[in-house]
């Protein structure tokens, strides 16, 4: 029955050019959602708003699924297009149509109609009068309320008329590509591929970065991190994830400093490298699923040690979260499975026993100038190895 969807959007703070930039990139990411579903769909921008059109057959729950997992869309409205062929027949469409969408008719309503076709032979205030009186003389058990209607009635006389009553719920937030570009610290755990979600949510456009460490780390710890970065990409588009081995600065480490602090370095490490990554790919910012004293090396103290080694800002959108509420994210937007396959990412391997919670960076510092002979080569090293495969 449904041949649209009228795309409604959160249009605060979206004034003047910031309007084109934000519409283009939705109907962009729009576009880009839809390509997988069954069916072909024209994307439009007309007078002020985005229309998705089908031009065949296609899945509506799919559709409207895939539509849900675009930032930027407030509401989706399932919209009937009809031809004008006259005022009688358009009461007996919408009559029809609410006997389809509303079974339960027991309810209160109102017509909105708007007419941006201004030789229609009814302005819009006749066509709520004479459109409302039909509608009570087919359903008398419906009732007219102008101030809370439990069903809005929109009919839109453009060149065809739109009728549309339903909003579906998007997931808000802004169209990737409005926000910047930002380096993801991808892990194979719950935390991270939450937090690129909701970054990307503000309409930024996310890379990544996985630090792997063969054989210590088995390829399979590989692939579940890019099935993750799959999985993300459904709501951000493609995602360039570079996989750096990481390998021999560990080992280094592992040679070179006290085993407590051996997490606290390598993160710091992988800081440094994250960030020359991000700068060389013009990320504004880094990303981590880091969570105030969710494990040692994520206390404060430990996070003035792993944040003082990078220049751009660190985006940790999870700082306040409990696990449990990150793990309902995470089941929300399907990532949850394949983050708790067991394979092993490569901080577990070095963990030791006793790591330090509260780490005083001056000593820290200290243990990391016993890396000073090899570091360097090796990050740079470490750096050469970069494999960018581009997941989408
Ligand atoms: P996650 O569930 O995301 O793995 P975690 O609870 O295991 O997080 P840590 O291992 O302390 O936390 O890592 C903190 C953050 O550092 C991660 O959220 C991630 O952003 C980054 N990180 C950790 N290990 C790696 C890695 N091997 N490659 C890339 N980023 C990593
Ligand atoms: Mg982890």
């Amino acid at each position: 029955m449904f041949t649209a969807f009228l795309i409604k959007y959160a249009e605060i703070g979206i004034k003047g050019r910031n309007r084109y930039l934000f519409e283009d990139a939705l109907v962009r990411q729009i576009k880009h959602a839809l390509k997988k579903c069954e069916g072909e769909f024209l994307v439009h921008k007309t007078q002020g708003r985005i229309y998705v059109d089908a031009q065949s057959e296609f899945d509506f729950d799919e559709t409207v699924a895939k539509l849900q997992q675009v930032f930027g869309i407030a509401g989706i409205c399932p919209v009937v297009y009809v031809e004008d062929e006259g005022f009688e027949k358009l009461c007996e469409t919408v009559i029809q149509y609410l006997a389809d969408v509303y079974p339960d008719r027991n309810r209160t309503f109102k017509v909105q109609a708007r007419r941006t076709r201004k030789n229609y032979p009814k302005d819009s205030m006749e066509i709520n009068m004479d459109m409302g009186a039909a509608i009570l003389k087919a359903y008398p058990e419906m009732k007219v309320d102008v101030h809370n209607p439990q069903i809005l009635l929109n009919i839109e006389v453009r060149e065809k008329i739109y009728i549309y009553s339903e909003i579906i719920p998007g997931p808000g937030g802004m169209p990737v590509g409005t926000g910047g570009k930002a380096m993801l610290l991808l892990s194979g755990g719950i935390d991270s591929p939450v937090a690129g979600y909701m970054i990307a949510k503000r309409g930024v456009t996310i890379d990544a970065v996985y630090f792997h460490a063969p054989p210590y780390t088995s390829e399979r710890a590989k692939q579940k991190v890019v099935d993750l970065a799959r999985i993300v990409s459904r709501y951000t588009g493609p995602i360039r994830l570079h996989v750096i081995n990481f390998t021999d600065i560990q080992l280094y480490i592992y040679e070179k400093c006290p085993h407590e602090e051996l997490t606290i370095i390598m993160r710091r490490y992988m800081m440094r490298i994250a960030e020359h990554i991000a700068k060389e790919n013009d990320c504004l910012g880094l990303i981590t699923g880091e969570s105030i004293g969710q494990v040692a090396s994520q206390t404060m103290n430990s996070l003035i040690a792993t944040n003082e080694v990078c220049e751009l800002p660190v985006y940790r959108p999870l700082i306040g979260f409990d696990k449990q509420e990150i793990v309902e994210v995470s089941e929300k937007i399907g990532t949850y499975e394949t983050s708790i396959q067991p394979f092993e990412d490569c901080c577990t391997i070095f963990v030791a026993k006793h790591p330090v919670t509260k780490p005083n960076v001056n000593i820290i510092r200290r243990h990391e100038q016993n890396l000073e002979e090899r570091i360097e080569e090796l990050f740079r090293q470490a750096i050469e190895t970069d494999e960018v495969i581009v997941v989408e």
